[in-house]
C-alpha cells in the first residue's frame, strides 16, 4: 500500500533571525526542510521549506531562536 504525502500545514520562517544551527532540518519528520544555498543579512544559511509539511512543530519546538510559525491546514474535501 502506498500512502500521498498530503501537506496538512506549513511554516513561515524568520530568515533574518535564523542563526543556522541546522538543528530544524534534522528535526522535522517529514524532511520537508533543508538549508539554503543563500545567506541571510548576517552571514548565515537558512531553512527552506520543500512541499509535504505536516504541521507538527517540531521545528518551531526546537528552534532557539523562534524562526518558525506554525499554520494548520483545514482539511479539503
Ligand atoms: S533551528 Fe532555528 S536557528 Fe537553527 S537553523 Fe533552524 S531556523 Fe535557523
Ligand atoms: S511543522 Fe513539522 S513538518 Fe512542517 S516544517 Fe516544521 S517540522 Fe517539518
Amino acid at each position: 500500500m502506498t500512502r500521498e504525502r498530503r501537506a496538512t500545514g506549513t511554516v513561515t520562517i524568520d530568515v533574518e533571525g535564523c542563526k543556522g544551527c541546522e538543528l530544524c532540518i534534522a528535526a522535522c519528520p517529514p524532511s520537508v526542510l533543508s538549508m539554503s544555498t543563500a545567506l541571510n543579512e548576517s552571514g548565515f544559511r537558512y531553512p527552506e521549506l520543500s512541499d509535504g509539511c505536516t504541521g507538527c512543530t517540531a521545528c518551531q519546538l526546537i528552534c532557539p531562536d523562534y524562526v518558525f510559525e506554525v499554520y494548520r491546514l483545514a482539511p479539503t474535501t
